[in-house]
This record gives C-alpha cells, structure tokens and sequence, in this order.
C-alpha cells in the first residue's frame, strides 16, 4: 500500500496553498480587489447601506435589476423607495433601522418583493450591520437571493396538498382544517356551522357511458354550480369520487339551512350539455347543523354522511338533514359491533325452539333454534332487529356459531336424558355469509363431533335468498355438509328466484315454503296452486316440504290437504325456552311401559 504523505490525500493533490511564494499579504488594495469581484458575482444581490438606507454600493446584478441604471452613480444615494413599491421599501426600512439599533442580524428572510414595473418576486435576504474600525454601526450590509421559483414550487405543492386537481376545489384535508377553524370561531360569534354532504346520483352511469373527460367535465360544472351558491366565508370541497361537501362556517340565526339545501339540490339537478350529450345529474345530500365549538370535526362529517344515505334512500334527489332519529340509529351502530361482542362473552343471546310437527300423525318431529339478544338495556330483542346488522358488520360468524354450539349442546342433552327419539331433529338457522366463509363446513363437522350428536340429527336452515346470484362457494359449502350427512333446508321458499331443479342440484333435503305463500292460503286459489305444485315437484325430486308460519286451522289443513309433510306456526306451538317446550309435550320418548301413548303432538285443533 502507498505510503500516506502530507499534501496529497488518497493519491489526489492538493496544492499546497500555505507555502506558495506568490500569495500576497492581506492588504488595502487587496480588500478592495476581492470587494469588486464579489460585487461582480452574477446573480447574487449584495448592498451596503448608511444608516438612512440609503445605498453606499451594490453588486453589479442588483444594478442590472434596476430599469434605469447602467452604472453605480445612478444608485448611490438612492432608496429601496426609489426602486421597489412603497409597502415592500418601507418594511425593509423598519428591519434595518431596528438593525442599527440592536444590531441583531436577519437572516434569510424570504419577502416578496414588489416593484412599481414588474412582476413580484421573492427573495430571501440576510442583512448585517456595516461597523467602522471602531466597531460603530455605520450602516447595514446584505445578500439577498431570488427564491420565486422555489416558493411558487412551494406554493403548488401546498396547493396540491390542499385542493383537487380535477376541479381546483378545496380538498377533504382542506375542509377539515376550515371546518376546524370555523367550528373554534363558533365561541366568539353567535352563528352556526352547517355542512353538507353532497353525493352525486347517477355520476357512475356518466362515468361508464361517456367516458371519464366527460366525467370529469361533470365534476368541474358541478362545482362550478356549487360555488355560485355558496357565499364568502363558505367553502366547497371534493372528497373525491361524486362526493362534493359545503361548508357555510357562519350560518345566521333566521338563514334557514333547508332553504340552502333545496338550492343546492336544484342547482345540481339543472340540466347541461356536454359535447352535444344533455346531461342530467342529480343529487343527495345530508345536512347537519351545529352550533357547539367542541363539536367533533369527523363525528360532524359522519353526521352528514349518514343523513345523506338516508336521503339516497328516500328516493335520490334530495335532501335530508340529520336529527335526532339518526343520532340514535348512528349510536347504536357505532355500539353495535361491541355490544355483540360483549353479549357474546356475557352469555346475552339465549336460544328458544320452535316445534315442528308431522302434519300427517301430528307427531313432534323436531324444532327450530331461534336466537334472541338478553340486551342489558332494551331487553329480549328478536333477530331481525340484529341478524341483518351483524351480517352487514361482518359480526354474524360470532352469533351462528354460538346458536350452532348450543343447539347441539341441547340435543345432546335431551338425547342423554333419553327425552328425543334419535329421529328428532334440531334445525339451525345459518346466515347466507357463512355459506361463503371457507371455514363453516370445518366448524359444523367439530361441533357435531365434540357434542357427539348424529349429524343427521342437525338440519341447516338457509334462506333462499342467499342463494340468488353468485352461487358458486356456497354450492360446494352445501355439498359438504350434505357429505357430512347434515340435512339442509332451504328457509323462506318461495321469497328467491330459485327453480326446483336448481335447488336439487344444491343437495337440498327440505323447502320451508315461506309464510307469505301460507299466509294467503286461505283466501287464494293462486297461492293453493302455487304451494300444491311445488309440493308434488319437491316430492319427486326427494325433497320433503314444510309449511312455515301457520297460524290458522284454515291453513293447517289446506296444507295438509295438499300433501305437506310438516309444518310450524304460531297455531302450534310458539317458539319456547327448552324446558317449556319438554314440558308442554311431555317426555318426547315413548316412555317404557306406555309404549302405545307414543309421543305427544299437535295440541288439540278443535
Ligand atoms: P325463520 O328462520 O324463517 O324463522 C321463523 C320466524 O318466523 C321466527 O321469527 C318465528 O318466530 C316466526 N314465526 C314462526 N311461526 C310463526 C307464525 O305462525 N306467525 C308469524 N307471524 N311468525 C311466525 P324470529 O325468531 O323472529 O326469526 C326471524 C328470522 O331470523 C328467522 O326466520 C331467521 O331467518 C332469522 N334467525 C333466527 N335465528 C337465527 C340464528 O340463530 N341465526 C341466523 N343466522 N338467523 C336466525
Ligand atoms: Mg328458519
Ligand atoms: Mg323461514
């Protein structure tokens, strides 16, 4: 390896500056020398100054700047006043005469520079204090560099940040930082806040049929339309997608929010053409008004959004302002998710069966598991006032499973207590979801075997309306469990689009015809011929039939005319803790001895 010697560093010279011969001894002459060759420098704006101002000497660039200056004499003596507008001379005046008298220093200030004759311009300027050999402050000295085209960059970027690029309007973080400001404003004014969440209708049609640059035309007029209506100190936003937001952050006591609303939905909804096309957009919109300072900015949002479903679900175009209905009905979501964890950890939810009946022998064949919620604050509530929300918040795995592990821990009782004939069968209902979560078949096969109950025993219940559609999953779901050796029924009959043929393929054993079809039984000879013909199909497909929701003798005997095999109803038996359902039909069993009496049935219908 090469030795390291002095004045070279790794194999590069350097000269050695310290014993050339030639460099001359600071000097006077030398000072002014390097003084004129800085002020030569291009593009660097340096200046000294007396104490009034005034310009002593300046870099040959700033003379340059300067419309009707060719040389130093047409400057010296002059002001900022002479060269620059009057608002930017006079606060350079005030820095350096506040220099001269602390003479702190500034440094880098970035100004904006504006002249009598040209564009504004920004620069950033250090100015120092000029001090005589004594060290007096005789004046000011400085640099000062041209930075527009880093702060316009810096502008655009912060203007990206904050706005949307299709329609130049505010962005989502934009409206948050104003609804923020207008909300603290709200301590000191005697105005109210009110947002509104707009939602185009039909925007993905546009979108689809016309292209996106038609789309994006739609969005700009939009916003065009919206910013008409609004007045100063309002501000309109794009979320993105359709959705557009107004703020009005200081609506008066009598302005009426509604009136506002009605605007803008009329606004929207008036027709233009594009590119030879009539267009026709409409809009819903969710209100919410608010005239507390600590308001939530997002709960406010979310506010305005859950109105503005609402709206899309009165029928589109139009509006709908949030109030205390809403308010409820968001608390409850919010609190749902957690309240059905909860209940499920605490033991809330509790299963009641409904009996099934032979319609034939009026034997007891078997009964239906049906959940209910022990809430801590409403009381029992039924399914449909929470099965349809779990299923939407994706909760609905937690209950079924529950349901499925109970209802098989009670089979498995009545059958070790010898109260249910091995043909007595538990039905469990099973949300449409599960069928396509992988995991339902692995779990009912656990559960069946950790209970040690026949899975014949088990019958699922699905409804048909889960079956509409995409059935590709929760097809090979059904075979599986019908592998298992589980029975499968299909729930609400009659409800979907299904066709017989179809429903075979499924591996279905049962159809529970839907208590619509029953409920008109009676008084319909269309619903008889409908219930009569499905019967005879689903009997020579293999499938037997139960008619569902039976609440007449009327009905119970039509539907026994016509060949159903079993039936459920209030006419029955309504659905019953498990206790009350082995107490109103007896030990279910033949008991020994009185073999003959053999289980008992349906009540008496007379
Ligand atoms: P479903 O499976 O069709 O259950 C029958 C519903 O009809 C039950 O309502 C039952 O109480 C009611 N019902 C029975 N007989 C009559 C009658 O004669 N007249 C009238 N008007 N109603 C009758 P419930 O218990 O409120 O359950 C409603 C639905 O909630 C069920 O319809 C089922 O789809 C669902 N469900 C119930 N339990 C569960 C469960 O554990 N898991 C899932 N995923 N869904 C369940
Ligand atoms: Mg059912
Ligand atoms: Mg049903």
């Amino acid at each position: 390896m090469a030795e390291h010697r002095a004045g070279e560093s790794n194999g590069t010279a350097v000269p050695a500056l310290r014993q050339a011969p030639e460099t001359p001894a600071p000097s006077g002459d030398l000072e002014r020398l390097c003084i004129r060759n800085l002020l030569a420098m291009p593009g660097e704006r340096i200046f000294f100054k007396d104490r009034h101002s005034r310009f002593l000497l300046v870099s040959r660039s700033f003379l340059a700047e300067q419309t009707h200056c060719t040389e130093m004499a047409d400057v010296i003596g002059k002001s900022d006043f002479d060269f620059f507008s009057q608002e930017h001379a006079s606060a350079a005046y005030a820095d350096e005469q506040r220099l001269i008298q602390t003479g702190e220093p500034i440094m880098a200030k970035v100004e904006k520079e504006t002249f009598h004759d040209r564009p504004d311009a920004w620069v950033a300027t250090t100015k120092l204090p000029l001090r005589d050999d004594e060290g007096n402050v005789i004046g000011t000295f400085g640099i000062s560099r041209d930075v527009t085209a880093q702060v316009m960059a810096e502008q655009a970027l912060a203007h990206q940040a904050l706005h949307d690029a299709v329609t130049g309007l505010a962005n989502r973080l934009a409206l948050m930082d104003r609804l923020s400001q207008a909300l603290a404003a709200l301590d000191r004014t005697h105005v109210r806040v009110a947002l509104l969440f707009i939602d185009l209708d039909n925007f993905k049609g546009i979108n689809d049929s016309l292209g996106h640059e038609a789309g994006d035309r739609v969005l700009v007029e939009v916003a065009r339309r919206l910013l008409r209506i609004c007045r100063r100190g309002d501000t309109v936003a794009r979320f993105g997608g359709d959705e557009f937001v107004l703020l009005c952050s200081s609506l008066r006591e009598d302005d009426d929010v509604r009136l506002i609303a009605s605007r803008v939905v009329q606004a929207v909804s008036a027709k233009f053409v594009d590119d030879g096309h009539d267009l026709t957009v409409t809009a819903s919109l969710g209100v919410t008004v608010t005239g507390d300072p600590l308001a939530d900015p997002g709960a406010l949002l979310q506010q305005a959004d859950i109105a503005m479903y609402e709206a899309k679900a009165a029928g589109r175009d139009g509006f709908r302002v949030f109030d205390a209905h809403l308010r409820s009905r968001a608390v409850a979501t919010h609190e749902f998710d957690e309240a059905v964890r909860n209940g499920v950890e605490r033991q809330e939810f509790f299963l009641l069966y409904q009996p099934l009946f032979g319609l034939e022998d009026q034997s007891l064949r078997g009964a239906e598991a049906l959940v209910r919620w022990q809430h801590p604050e409403r009381g029992v509530v039924l399914p449909g006032d929470f099965i349809p929300l779990a299923e939407e918040r994706g909760l609905i795995g937690l209950i079924d499973t529950f349901v499925l592990d109970e209802a098989c821990r009670q089979l498995a009782e009545w059958m070790a207590t010898g109260t249910c004939p091995s043909s007595f069968s538990v039905a469990v209902n099973v949300s449409g979801r599960q069928l396509s979560d992988g995991s339902l078949v692995e779990r009912v096969a656990a559960t069946v075997r950790r209970h040690g109950v026949s899975p014949s025993q088990l019958c699922l219940e699905i409804t048909e309306t889960a079956l509409v559609g995409e059935i590709g999953e929760a097809a090979t779901a059904l075979a599986a469990l019908s592998e298992l050796g589980v029975r499968l029924a299909l729930d609400d009959f009659g409800t979907g689009y299904s066709t017989l043929a179809h429903v075979q393929r499924l591996n279905v054993d049962i159809l529970k015809i839907d208590r619509s079809f029953v409920d008109h039984i009676g008084g319909s000879d269309r619903d008889r011929e409908i219930i009569g013909a499905i019967t005879a199909m689903a009997h020579a497909l293999g499938m037997s039939v139960i008619g569902e929701g039976i609440e007449t003798h009327r009905q119970l005997g039509e539907l026994t005319a016509l060949g159903c095999d079993e039936g459920q109803g209030f006419l029955l038996a309504r659905p019953q803790p498990p206790a009350d359902l082995m107490a109103t039909h007896g030990a279910l069993l033949p008991v020994p001895g009185a073999r003959d009496r053999g289980p008992r049935g349906i009540p008496s219908l007379t």
